[in-house]
């Protein structure tokens, strides 16, 4: 597992057709190389009625992106950043903010 992006980051789109948008991180999907990002890439998706929709009819949900399409923003200096990584005394790795250097969480 590297050190990336996670859930609960604040991420922004670099590139694309949601080129700077901003959002919180959903869901990661390591496997796939994708994110989810609160409020981005919205897609309209037709939903036939079951248990859950009764009505059924057209939901919106975020659809995901490209990780390599995002940068974090980091919370500390809240400027898009690419993650660097700061080796702990005790071994630990863990990220940092390349652009102010601070550990981010
Ligand atoms: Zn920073």
């Amino acid at each position: 597992m590297g050190l990336r992006i996670k859930k609960g980051d604040m991420a922004v789109v670099i590139t694309g057709k949601n080129k700077g948008a901003k959002g919180r991180v959903l869901s990661v999907l390591p496997e796939d190389n994708r994110v989810i990002v609160e409020g981005v890439n919205i897609i309209k998706k037709h939903q036939k009625p079951n248990k859950k929709f009764q009505q059924g009819g057209i939901i919106e949900r975020e659809g995901s992106l490209n990780m390599s399409n995002t940068m974090l923003v980091c919370p500390k200096c809240s400027k898009p950043t690419r993650i660097g990584v700061v080796v702990l005394a005790d071994g630990k790795k863990q990220r940092s903010c390349k652009k102010c250097k601070e550990v981010i969480e």
